[in-house]
């Protein structure tokens, strides 16, 4: 029977940057990467690659500012392999005077934003916007990157530094009597049993399946989420239009037919109601545009099929024109070919990561990356290498990201406070 010291179950961004820290940082020897799919395919491979460092808790911001100086310094080792571009993000609101997220909060104070209000500079400068906007605020520290060259570098290097990669499914943990865990797995041609003394639970919308293998509950839940991309050919977005949000929640527009058709219909009611903050675009390049709102809400048991939704694009394109309304011409009518990307958000209730021991010995959690797993991959596996191998130190948002901070009061204290979870 094979015996590692670590294993990592799960190749998605999350789980390749913990075996990329372990073996770079650490020089961990005798681990193993496993997953059921090829690296990077589930929910990574469905990521919007953005990345902001505006949040609204201070542990947020400076987790994601820190991934951020982690990639910045993977770039100084290795040229721009994963195409970082801080090409910003602008939040919009028709209101002139409000916050971003719910409430102006700690962390939103620590990254650079610089707010226009002035309706000329408004007209003058982002034509495209509804009349209607009041105010921009365009976050500096933020942009795109390339997650799979990204994931596809820490991989190269862990394996460079004696990192396996095997494919397979966990199926099956024990705790060995003295320590460490026996994995039961089954790939295509074969089961097989191996050993490890420590193990990370780094399977994204899995995760909580993986702890009940040991009886433990890992307090997340799982929400699907989609994005799409579309031709924009009347070049309604312009090709240099930074990562866009609408910063308000909204009614959707209808008109009287539509409505009273929805009213008749209580499958449908919920079209009528009040929609989030949130909904985004940015230019995709080569004329197309990528569109995402995650408005869902409904917890989902998380299935490995990839299952799309047909209103999506029609309600957010509704939605998009109450912004840009150049977009209006494309709501009854969606240009195609569509192409949209489903995943889960896994999550926990106040949008926070798990990320570091769990209750047993030797088990460690790096997962609950909700729709950040991408910016704050290199911040999360360090993290979860730093807790496995005893840093001197760790951040002070390490606390934060404790699986066991439901038992730390102050921690419960914070959270009990927070107005927004800063959810895109
Ligand atoms: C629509 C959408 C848009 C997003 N946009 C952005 C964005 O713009 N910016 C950003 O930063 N983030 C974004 N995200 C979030 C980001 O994609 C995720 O947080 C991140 O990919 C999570 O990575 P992960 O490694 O934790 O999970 P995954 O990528 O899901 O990897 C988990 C791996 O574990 C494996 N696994 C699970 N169970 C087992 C088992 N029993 N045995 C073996 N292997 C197993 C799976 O096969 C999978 O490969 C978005 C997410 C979605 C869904």
């Amino acid at each position: 029977m094979k015996k590692y010291e670590v294993v990592v179950c799960g190749a998605g961004i999350v789980g390749i940057a913990t075996a990329y820290y372990l073996t770079r940082k650490y020089g961990q020897k005798n681990l193993l990467l496993l997953d059921k799919l090829p690296p990077m395919t589930l929910t990574t491979s469905k990521s919007g690659e953005n990345f902001r460092d505006y949040w609204p808790q201070t542990c947020m911001t400076e987790f994601c500012s820190h991934s951020l100086d982690l990639m910045q310094e993977l770039i100084e080792t290795h040229g721009d392999v994963f195409k970082l571009r801080s090409s910003g993000y602008d939040f919009v609101s028709e209101k002139a005077d409000r916050e971003i997220f719910a409430s102006a909060q700690a962390g939103t104070q620590i990254s650079s934003v610089s707010r226009t209000s002035d309706a000329t500079a408004l007209r003058r400068d982002y034509p495209w916007l509804s009349p209607q906007i009041r105010q921009v605020a365009h976050i500096n520290r933020a942009g795109a990157v390339d997650v799979y060259a990204l994931g596809t570098l820490m991989l190269n290097q862990a394996r460079a530094a004696g990192t396996a990669l095997a494919m397979g499914e966990v199926t099956g943990i024990e705790e060995l009597p003295d320590s460490g865990y026996r994995l039961h797995v089954s790939a295509a041609a074969e089961s097989r049993v191996l050993e490890t003394s420590s193990l990370v639970l780094a399977a994204g919308p899995f995760v909580n399946g993986l702890a009940r293998m040991l009886r433990i509950e890992v307090p997340v839940t799982s929400i699907r989420q989609h994005k799409f991309v579309i031709p924009d050919p009347q070049a309604v977005i312009p090709e240099n239009m930074p990562f866009t949000i609408f910063a308000d929640s909204q009614h959707l527009e209808w008109d009287d037919d539509e409505r009273e058709l929805i009213s008749e219909d209580p499958e449908y009611h919920w079209l009528l109601e009040e929609f989030p903050p949130g909904l985004h675009i940015k230019p995709e390049g080569s004329g197309h545009i990528k569109l995402g709102w995650a408005y869902n809400r409904k917890v989902e048991s998380p299935d490995w099929k990839a299952a799309s939704d047909k209103h999506f694009p029609n309600i957010v394109m509704r939605g998009a024109s109450r912004f840009i309304p150049g977009l209006r011409q494309y709501r009854n009518s969606i240009p195609t070919p569509i192409a949209q990307f489903s995943g889960y958000y896994t999550r926990t209730r106040e949008n926070w990561p798990l990320i570091g021991p769990l209750e047993k010995p030797g088990l460690f959690a790096a997962a609950a990356l909700s729709g950040y797993g991408t910016m704050a991959a290199c911040a999360a596996g360090e993290l979860c290498a730093d807790h496995m191998l005893g840093a001197a130190t760790l951040p002070a948002y390490a606390r934060n990201f404790h699986p066991e901070r439901y038992h730390d009061q102050e921690i419960m204290a914070e959270i009990s406070t927070l107005s927004s979870d800063g959810q895109l």
